[in-house]
């Protein structure tokens, strides 16, 4: 399987290769050549299925036992034997809980098995890189979860200091592991993420530093999420729609390619909190910017859905250089408009689009645990209001839920006056050491930081 930039003028590669370039270097995203057809095993083991399913995209530069062995360690960190299992909440609505994993985000579905890939790359190639990111909570953690074990990759986490909840600051600061630090920046995560981007685009300080990032828009986290739709639909038995609470269109996306690989997909409902730039597009053909708003789904506080980008080149037929021109003009005027033949052809037959207040949030937890005595962060909240929205009679509604109750714990008390615990395997948080580094909102220290740890 070969891979290609959406906007048609970086070499191809392939799979390792797109796996460690993330962004393509002409700035696009990595897709693959084709979508592949797959059935799903008659398994109900989610490693397995994940492996088989996955292995189209892997094709052969991976031996196929070993990417198996990978899924096998990867899936094994999740606390539950189904890994997302499928929970009914009402006549035909679900949840699919994808909060099992290590940090208690869905992200972990996809991280646990990229630090796992990237080390067996790294490995095999005799290299060592290191990772920067900057992150608003749920992807710092689930990165360096992912990453602890591995012998070669070197982490560094910018978080803005004071900005992130309690615990997701824990998850971070706790890992004990040499290869793993977390820098808390005296600024916004806008800051962080300004210095991240700086350092990238600082050419001789990143390749003398090896640096390297597993961003959202990383092909292998896509990858990773398509698998949970079909094991979703195979213990479902039945066609269904799905309802996504997204920010990026990541997770959402990879519905999207598990409807072209074969998953027996209906509609794939986008949730958007107030910073709704994908509902606003879904309404109107046009996608503008806003700035962000803080809310109490804090990890869809985003202003571009950067994986949205992958949709495009698809509505574009594939067409790079259209898609290269068309973001070129959003970058400038702040505005992306699509053809409405476009819109008919790949949008309304599939997607449609809720917003939530954070009002009607917290409105949806509060009945959720009258309801069913059942507790659902503030992300779950906005898929399950979008799902409510759209729901059909006579076909099954699964909503992605995509954080633990106790990740979100004040948003969670303030809806229903109960203090979700964390669970047993996380259950020791607070009492374990931090370890910290506090850099001011300054690019060279920054870079002096990281370059001390590259080793
Ligand atoms: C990251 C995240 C999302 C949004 O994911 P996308 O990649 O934007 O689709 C939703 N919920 C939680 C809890 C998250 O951590």
């Amino acid at each position: 399987m070969r891979y290609i930039s959406t906007r048609g003028s970086a070499p191809e590669l392939g799979f390792c290769d797109a796996l460690l370039a993330g962004l393509a270097t002409d700035g696009g995203l990595y897709v693959p050549q084709s979508w592949p057809r797959v059935t799903p095993l008659a398994t109900s083991n989610y490693a397995h299925q994940a492996a088989h399913i996955m292995q189209a995209f892997v094709g052969d530069e991976i031996d196929a036992a070993v990417f198996s062995q990978l899924c096998d360690e990867a899936y094994s960190s999740f606390r539950h034997p189904d890994v997302a299992p499928l929970v009914q909440i009402g006549p035909e609505q679900y949840l699919l809980e994808l909060f099992h994993g290590p940090t208690l985000a869905f992200k972990d579905v996809a991280l646990q098995l990229i630090g796992r890939l990237f080390d067996h790359v790294l490995t095999q190639r005799n290299q060592r890189v290191m990772i920067v990111g900057a992150t608003s909570g749920d992807t710092g953690s689930a990165a360096i979860d992912g990453v602890k074990h591995c012998s070669n990759v070197d982490i560094v986490v910018l978080y803005p200091n004071g900005r992130v909840s309690d615990v997701q600051r824990r998850q971070m600061t706790t890992v004990e592991s040499p290869n793993v630090h977390c820098v808390a920046i005296d600024g916004t995560f806008d800051d962080c993420q300004d210095l991240v981007k700086a350092m990238f685009n600082d050419a001789p300080f990143r390749d003398a530093n090896s640096l390297s990032a597993v961003n959202s828009i990383n092909w292998a986290r896509v990858m990773a999420q398509t698998v949970y739709y079909f094991t979703a639909l195979q213990s479902l038995g039945a066609k269904a729609s799905f309802s996504v609470p997204t920010g990026n269109f990541g997770n959402v996306l990879a519905g999207w390619i598990a409807k072209q690989m074969g998953a027996s997909i209906d509609k794939l409902v986008v949730g958007s909190n107030s910073n709704d730039i994908l509902t606003r597009f879904f309404d109107s053909l046009a996608m503008s910017m806003q700035p962000v708003v803080p809310t109490l789904s804090p990890s869809m506080d985003i202003q571009v859905s950067s994986n949205f980008e992958r949709l495009l080149f698809e509505m574009n037929n594939r067409d790079g250089s259209a898609t290269a021109q068309q973001l070129q003009r959003f970058r400038t005027n702040g505005e992306l408009m699509v053809e409405p033949d476009q819109y008919s052809t790949w949008i309304t037959p599939t997607f449609r689009a809720h917003r939530s207040t954070d009002s009607e949030t917290l409105a949806v937890m509060k009945r959720m645990y009258n309801e069913h005595k059942m507790l659902v962060d503030p992300h779950t909240a906005v898929g399950i209001a979008a799902a409510e929205e759209f729901a059909v009679r006579g076909t099954p509604m699964i909503t992605l839920a995509t954080a633990h109750p106790a990740k979100f714990p004040d948003a969670v008390e303030k809806a229903t006056g109960v203090r979700p615990g964390l669970p047993e395997h996380v259950a020791d948080l607070f009492e374990r050491n931090e370890r910290i580094v506090n850099l001011p909102n300054d690019l060279q220290a920054v870079e002096a930081f990281v370059a001390s740890h590259h080793s």
